[in-house]
């Protein structure tokens, strides 16, 4: 087992950490208590600065501009990216784009590719994956009730999405539906483009989620989509084929978030550990970080934020090396472990800022509200703990 990173990238990955503490971090106070307007402007400036480094969207596939990296050196870029919730839209690689942009590559026709693909990854647009249902759960896509029908040369779909992340201001969705009812349960769905000017494709609303309905990228739309019409050539890949398609999304697109978390979680830490020393508690001039209850919590998060990063570089490494079935129990155990790392790390920060932990003077806040979700998404926590441990007792069985 080797995570060692090439020279190439080490140096990529010292000038992002560089870049996220120079140019993004600073642009943190107008995310949370400015104007969305002049923060889209200093977003874009960064952006353009990234793209005269060379290091826009270094994720993608080589063939359309990206570095053509490995599983941990794509870790690697997203924990150093992670440490703001702007670096991943500074650097290009924002979900859900990101995973759209994998799915388009591996089963995009040529046409999609030049159509959705390309500008995708430019930055030119936006899109959003739209698979998540009100009213069946979400956690079993054999449950999806929203349909598209065959009417000629075209499919009609029905139905009601929501959390259909980011569907403010895109232009296309990236649509589950069922198209084979009759099929056996795992070939009954497919995954259809479906541009969001299509008539019958509306955007409900903006969800409000923990006070904040958001907007453009930063937004989870309720979607309904009534009698919408689009062309068979916008199917992705096969028919029948949406559920290894979603699984094709989500594998390794857990090593991504998890890495993301695991940004998030070493800059709570390091938050935490600053504060602690700055924050005077007595008159003889002892810190927080005098106390032992302080040294304890940073002595555990240390040893849980390690443990949970070298977990996750392990699943990485064993993907690069064997592909993502055989890392399927490690994305199973990273899933639930950094999540509930990255969770404990913000929250004892927030503790150790006492009041001002609560404020939106620093980003602690922001992330305890938007961060929260990472128990749910990609599969919530209890999910991934029955299929690892019916997996590991199995393996007991005979
Ligand atoms: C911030 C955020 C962004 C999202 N973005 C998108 C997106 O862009 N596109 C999209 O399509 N979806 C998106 N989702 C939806 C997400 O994929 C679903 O919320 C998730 O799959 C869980 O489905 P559900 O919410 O219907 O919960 P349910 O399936 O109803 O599950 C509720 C709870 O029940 C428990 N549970 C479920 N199944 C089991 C089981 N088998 N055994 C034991 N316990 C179980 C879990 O605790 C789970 O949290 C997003 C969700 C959030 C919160």
């Amino acid at each position: 087992m080797d995570f060692d990173v090439s020279e190439e990238m080490s140096v990529r990955l010292e000038m992002i950490r560089e870049f996220m503490d120079r140019e993004v971090i600073p642009l943190e106070g107008e995310m949370l208590h400015g104007d969305a307007g002049r923060l889209q402007v200093l977003v874009a400036e960064a952006q353009g600065k990234v793209k005269q480094m060379g290091l826009w969207a270094p994720n993608h596939p080589v063939e359309f501009g990206g570095l053509g990296l490995s599983m941990v050196d794509h870790g690697l870029f997203a924990e150093a990216v992670g440490r703001s919730p702007l670096g991943m839209t500074v650097f290009g690689t924002q979900a859900p784009d990101a995973g759209n942009v994998e799915i388009l590559h591996k089963y995009g026709t040529v046409e999609q590719k030049d159509q959705w693909l390309r500008p995708l990854v430019d930055g030119e647009i936006r899109s959003c994956f739209s698979m998540t249902e009100p009213e069946t759960a979400g956690s079993n896509p054999l449950l999806l009730e929203t349909t598209a029908v065959s009417d000629g040369d075209d499919y009609v779909i029905n139905g009601q999405k929501w959390f259909t992340s980011s569907a403010d201001g895109a232009a296309f969705a990236i649509v589950m539906a069922v198209t084979n009812p009759e099929a056996p349960p795992h070939q009954r769905s497919s995954m259809i483009i479906v541009p969001t000017d299509t008539p019958g494709f509306e955007l409900v609303r903006n969800v409000s989620v923990m006070g904040h309905a958001g907007s453009g990228h930063a937004s989870h739309g309720e979607v309904a989509y009534q009698s919408c019409r689009v062309p068979k050539t916008n199917l992705l890949g096969s028919e029948g084929g949406g559920f290894v398609i979603a699984q094709d999304r989500l594998g390794p697109g857990r090593i991504h978030h998890c890495m993301r978390w695991l940004g998030i979680a070493g800059r709570a830490f390091e938050m935490m550990c600053e504060r602690a020393n700055q924050r005077t508690i007595d008159a003889t001039g002892a810190t927080l970080a005098d106390r032992q209850v302080i040294q304890h919590w940073a002595a555990e998060l240390e040893a849980e934020i390690r443990s949970a990063r070298l977990l996750t570089l392990h699943g990485a490494w064993s993907i690069d090396q064997y592909g993502a079935k055989a890392a399927r129990d490690e994305i199973s155990a990273i899933k639930f472990v950094v999540a509930n790392t990255m969770l404990k790390a913000v929250d004892t920060a927030i503790q150790v800022h006492g009041a001002l932990g609560v404020t939106d003077d620093t980003v602690l806040a922001y992330w305890y509200r938007h961060e929260r979700a990472a128990r749910i998404y990609y599969g919530a926590d209890e999910v991934h703990k029955t299929s690892l441990g019916r997996r590991i007792l199995r393996r007991y069985a005979s």
